[in-house]
């Protein structure tokens, strides 16, 4: 069986950071290392091949949202 190659073309990475919930308020952590997200695009001919990294909850799902589709708009590399 032959599979057709996968190619990858970019890198989501996400560091879910570290914390512990806070008894008195609910669903809030308190982080001793806080979230964080980059990007790292590997198409030919990007120039803009790394995004982030940003920290913190909010901004890291943000971030991990439209990161995809967002360096679509400006990446300069091979889209083939
Ligand atoms: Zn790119």
């Amino acid at each position: 069986m032959t599979e057709s190659p996968v190619r990858i073309v970019g890198r989501l990475i996400v560091d879910l950071g570290e914390g512990r919930e806070d008894r008195t308020r609910w669903q809030r952590i308190i982080y001793s290392r806080q979230p964080r997200a980059m990007y790292e695009c590997y198409r030919t001919g990007c120039t803009h091949p790394v995004e982030g990294p940003v920290s913190g909850a909010a901004d890291v799902k943000r971030f991990v949202d439209s990161i995809r589709t967002g360096h679509l708009l400006h990446c300069t590399g091979e889209t083939t």
